[in-house]
């Protein structure tokens, strides 16, 4: 089952967190090697799309944020885009636009930065907007200080949560065909005390940028977890094995229903408002070419079929519709 655990370092200004996807995992991959139109991802895309989705778990609880969090990456190569989307309820959904050839040893840079243009965004999208609220984005690129490429996401996203959080963050991440995880280690933002002037606060949390004992050997230790360990054990034998020296506080794990797991947000009626958005003359034109309107979920894979019944509905609006017949059941 897919769970998510979170832990703090007692006494130490430090907390972590580690989430396996396992059935929720499993199910997106098979959910798109079962449609016939695109058949199962490149293995290192999929491993790519494992990643984000683990990451995107742990960005989304450490936030708490009450609304869609989406993590995309707009490639320069042969990998378009590729999503991941996770909802504060940790129902996520993954998809991607592969456009060229990708190698099975192809790494982040062969598949999304090729000329070092490729960007990751970040987006979170409030669940209640106020009318012309825009969802918040930040965006970084996908090299490093000396504009090196880098070669693994949670780098790239390490940059991101230092640059909009002022937090040193370290993230391990790791997906192959039956599991994707991530362990997070973060130092905690220096608290404020009595009427410490706001600015004050988060200058001595500037101060602390990379220079934290704490946080630096706990790092260090995150950082020797291996891709196999990652994948391969179970969270109470990679706790122990990292932090056996220090004195981890751990919380109840979150898992089935209130654990990450596979969900998407479609829906017939999202689709209609798609149809809608292209108007009558283009979805006339696609009915005149064959019989039905046909719409298949990126994510999901789901189809939605519209006939001309169905087409013509979508384009009349409630008050132009016949009266219904009480007599027809
Ligand atoms: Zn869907």
């Amino acid at each position: 089952m897919s769970e998510l655990h979170k832990f703090l370092f007692d006494g130490l200004p430090v907390r972590g967190m580690i989430v396996r996807l396992t059935d929720a995992w499993t199910e997106v991959l098979a959910r798109r090697a079962s449609n016939k139109t695109t058949g199962a991802w490149p293995p290192p895309v999929a491993e790519l799309l494992g990643e984000m989705a683990a990451a995107g778990v742990l960005m989304q609880s450490n936030i708490k944020f009450n609304g869609a969090l989406v993590l995309q990456i707009f490639g320069d190569g042969p990998v378009k885009v590729a999503v991941a989307e996770v909802q504060p309820d940790f129902g996520l959904r993954v998809t991607a636009k592969v456009v060229g050839n990708v190698g099975v040893n192809d790494r982040l840079s062969d598949m999304v930065n090729v000329n070092n243009l490729g960007r990751c965004a970040i987006t979170l999208d409030p669940k209640d907007k106020f009318p012309g609220q825009q969802p918040y984005q930040g965006v970084v690129p996908l090299f490093g200080d000396r504009h090196e490429k880098l070669q693994s996401l949670g780098e790239v996203l390490e940059h991101y949560m230092l640059q909009s959080e002022q937090l040193d963050t370290t993230l391990v991440l790791a997906a192959d065909d039956k599991v994707a995880a991530g362990l997070l280690i973060q130092r905690l933002p220096t608290e404020g005390e009595g009427n410490l002037a706001g600015s004050l606060v988060s200058k001595a949390n500037e101060d602390e940028i990379g220079v934290n004992e704490d946080y630096n050997r706990i790092s260090i230790l995150a950082r020797s977890l291996t891709r196999a360990e990652l994948l391969g054990l179970d969270v109470d034998t990679i706790l122990h094995r990292l932090f056996w020296e220090e004195k981890v506080l751990r919380f109840e794990p979150l898992a089935g229903a209130q654990g990450p797991r596979f969900a998407c947000t479609c829906s017939r009626e999202r689709v209609a408002g798609m149809i809608r958005s292209l108007g009558q003359d283009e979805a006339a034109s696609i009915l005149a070419e064959r019989a039905e309107i046909e719409v298949g979920c990126d994510f999901c894979g789901q189809q939605y079929r519209f006939d001309p019944v169905d087409a013509a509905q979508i384009f009349t609006s409630p008050g132009d519709q016949p009266p219904v017949n009480p007599t027809v059941q």
